[in-house]
């Protein structure tokens, strides 16, 4: 029997006619960028949609984290996770910005906001907080050290969208928050993504930024950036929404069965959820512990083998690449719960498309592997 592999994610699409008559329209209007039709379209139909009043669309969710720190004048130095795809730290350096790396939450896998304080320095201008795997930070915790330090925060939202907490939309949080729309994400336009604003001025200043900071023909305010979406994504995002609703419903699902298939497996956890009142299931992690007869590492090569292609979200830790880990806050005994979450996780594989048979498939193997002899204790 052979099997086609089964990639962690598989970008979801809407069927290829569909998309025929947004093609048309824009052969015929000839306008392929810079603010268009469908780009306004769609920034209205997704503010709409997550219930949001302001956002700006952009080319990538890491230029619009790069703007974002560009549109609040961020300085000095920024607290931030190392449990995330390392674009979140890189938006940093490209603002001549020092991260500062604080440890995570070992429930929820986000910044914990009870480690912040003491990496608070004069040089500190804010918090870059990422809400991993969908699951939204302590957004009531930070606000308050936020409000105490006088920082500003923007959430890393390349994960949440969608996501609704106690009060709403959790990219309502913080000063700015930012979304990803990549081929990989819950939500994808092939690329994309966006600022979430809180107000219609910082939106207007954003919307500038993104367009090589040009007012008007033949003013430039601002040394902006080419931040753009074209209208073929707009489009596309656009048909998206139609189908956002029932691929996380059927993500819900899958999310649900691994729970259920991998609940009894000695050595196995399934972080829950952090409670969110609408979830996006973006990601299913599974920690793999010392009880567990494999190492993660042997677990993902075994996966691999039977075509299940898991993924390490996230190892190495970002504070683990060369341009970081030479930093006083990327030592490991300063992030000893990131460090050991990053050693036990793998995320399997979770997208609309995925059959409830594969599930079972994935599943059987992790507790048929749990059936192995115990590992050797070391020394
Ligand atoms: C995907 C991702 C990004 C980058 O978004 P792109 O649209 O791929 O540029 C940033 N942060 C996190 C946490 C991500 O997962």
């Amino acid at each position: 029997m052979s099997e086609k592999p089964i990639y962690v994610t598989q970008p979801q699409l809407p069927p290829l006619e569909d998309l025929i008559p947004y093609l048309e329209q824009i052969w015929e209007n000839r306008v392929l960028t810079n603010r268009g039709p469908f780009h306004n379209q769609f920034e209205q139909a997704l503010a709409e949609y997550l219930g949001l009043e302001h956002l700006s669309l952009f080319t990538n969710g890491t230029i619009a984290l790069v703007t974002a720190l560009q549109a609040l004048r961020i300085r000095g130095e920024v607290i931030t996770s190392p449990y995330s795809f390392v674009a979140t730290a890189h938006s940093l350096l490209w603002n001549g910005i020092q991260p500062v790396f604080v440890d995570i939450d070992p429930k929820t896998m986000n910044l914990d906001p009870t480690k912040i304080e003491a990496a608070i320095t004069p040089e500190t201008t804010a918090i870059l907080p990422v809400h991993c795997y969908g699951n939204p930070c302590d957004v009531d915790a930070i606000e308050e050290i936020a409000d105490n330090y006088n920082l500003k925060v923007i959430y890393d939202g390349a994960h949440a969208f969608g996501v609704q907490c106690h009060c709403g939309s959790v990219l309502k949080h913080g000063d700015l928050s930012v979304l990803s729309f990549h081929a990989t994400k819950v939500f994808n336009t092939f690329e994309g993504g966006a600022i979430v604003c809180p107000d219609a001025k910082t939106k207007q200043h954003i919307d500038r930024l993104k367009n090589f900071g040009f007012v008007g023909e033949t003013t430039v305010v601002a040394s902006g950036i080419n931040g753009k979406m074209h209208e073929f994504s707009a489009a596309l995002g656009l048909l998206q929404l139609e189908h956002i609703d029932a691929a996380i419903a059927r993500r819900r699902e899958i999310d649900a069965a691994y729970r259920e298939q991998l609940a009894a497996v000695p050595g196995i956890t399934c972080p829950t959820r952090a409670g969110q009142q609408v979830d996006n299931y973006a990601y299913f992690p599974i920690l793999v512990g010392p009880e567990y007869p494999l190492e993660r590492d042997a677990i993902y090569e075994k996966l691999k083998e039977h075509g299940i292609h898991g993924r390490r979200y996230f190892y190495p830790l970002i504070s683990q690449f060369p341009m970081y880990r030479g930093l006083p806050s990327a030592r490991p005994d300063n992030l000893p719960v990131a460090t050991e979450v990053a050693e036990q996780v793998i995320c399997l594989p979770i997208y609309p498309d995925l059959s409830a048979a594969d599930v079972e498939r994935i599943t059987g193997l992790l507790r048929d592997y749990a059936q192995e002899p115990q590992r050797s204790e070391a020394s």
